[in-house]
């Protein structure tokens, strides 16, 4: 096990998983907690070393990503939004490279997303048209993930030519920019809103890439390895207050058949490990009884995430496998 993954399962161990109940009733991540994962470098775990980053490597980047996710769901699912920006902006222009991306290694600038508008398609949940030196940006997306933990937002915005514009949008309601809280009965901790844009305009300065949304589209089943790792922290995190032997060999195998698996075999990589966290809770109740399902009791905590995680990150192939997997 590499430092890194080391350090956070320390982390989710020592100061995560203890407080995931207390974090869970009140609806609200620390902040201290997220300031911890920053003092352990791990707001700057995909960003380059030139900028105060850890560069990890994906095994390392899923390493942390599956231990914090054992610790506490909410603290680790704002965190793990951050990791798209430092590497999208290491390679952006000046001078937003040198405005943001230091701080962003360092966790001193937190960052949400909003992808809808490149990851689905049909008409784009939001849209872009440039005038003059501004981007003018109109529609929304009902989940924004960390909205009172981030100081902007990476948001992806198409044109009338299907290019997808990434924006860096200050996380500031006004001008345009209103947000509507989701409530949700897993992970309610994790500050996730509905994001509204009316004629919100963003300098073109913010500009970090711009793609063509087939281009994009074409290397989305590649990126869908990392939220597996949400899963099999759940599952690791089962397998160890239920004690059974069993549970950690299927977790071994979910696990090797996610990193074994090439874009064409994730959907069924993903569907496996989030039918095996569903799975794990539902054993972890069944051995440890009827207190279980008393409210706070960790089980019915766990079991709810599992439940969030049979649906978030998914993908039309992830769906049906999952839906073959439970028997659907
Ligand atoms: C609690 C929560 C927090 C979230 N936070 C964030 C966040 O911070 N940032 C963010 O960007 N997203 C976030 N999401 C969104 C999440 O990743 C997407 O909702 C999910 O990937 C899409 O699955 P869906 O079932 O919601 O489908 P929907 O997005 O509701 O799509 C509806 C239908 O559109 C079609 N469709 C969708 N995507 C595709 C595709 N790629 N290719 C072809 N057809 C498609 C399918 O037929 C699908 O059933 C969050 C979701 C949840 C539940």
């Amino acid at each position: 096990m590499s430092d890194i993954v080391a350090r956070a399962r320390a982390l989710a161990d020592d100061l995560l998983f203890p407080a995931a109940g207390a974090v869970d009733a009140a609806g609200e991540v620390p902040g201290a907690h997220l300031d911890a994962l920053a003092d352990a470098g791990l707001y700057g775990l995909t960003g380059p070393v030139s900028a105060g980053g850890l560069a990890a490597d994906r095994a390392t980047v899923h390493g942390v990503v599956e231990a914090l996710a054992g610790g506490d769901l909410s603290t680790t699912f704002v965190w793990l939004q951050h990791l798209l920006a430092p590497g999208m902006i290491a390679e952006a222009p000046e001078p937003l490279r040198g405005g943001f991306l230091a701080d962003l290694c360092a966790g001193r600038v937190r960052s949400g997303i909003a992808l809808l508008a490149a990851t689905r398609p049909g008409p784009p949940a939001i849209t872009a048209r440039r005038e003059g030196d501004v981007f003018v940006l109109d529609g929304g997306v009902p989940w924004v993930t960390g909205w009172a933990h981030v100081d902007v937002v990476l948001v992806a915005a198409r044109d009338a030519a299907d290019v997808v514009h990434f924006l860096l949008v200050d996380a500031v309601a006004g001008d345009g920019l209103d947000v509507v809280p989701q409530q949700l009965v897993a992970v309610q901790a994790s500050s996730t809103v509905g994001l509204r844009l009316t004629g919100h305009a963003v300098p073109v300065s913010r500009l970090v890439r711009s793609v063509p949304l087939d281009r994009w589209q074409a290397g989305d089943p590649a990126g869908l390895r990392l939220n597996g790792s949400l899963a099999l922290g759940l599952t690791a995190r089962c397998a160890r207050l239920a004690e059974l032997p069993s549970l950690d060999a299927d977790l071994a195998d979910v696990r090797a058949q996610l990193d074994a698996a090439g874009p064409d075999g994730l959907p069924d990589a993903r569907a496996a490990a989030a039918a095996l966290a569903h799975r794990a809770t539902g054993l972890l109740a069944v051995a440890t009884g009827s207190r279980s399902v008393s409210r706070g009791h960790p089980v019915e905590r766990l079991a709810r995430e599992a439940l969030f995680l049979l649906v978030f990150g998914s993908r039309p192939a992830i769906r049906t496998a999952l839906l073959h997997r439970l028997g659907g």
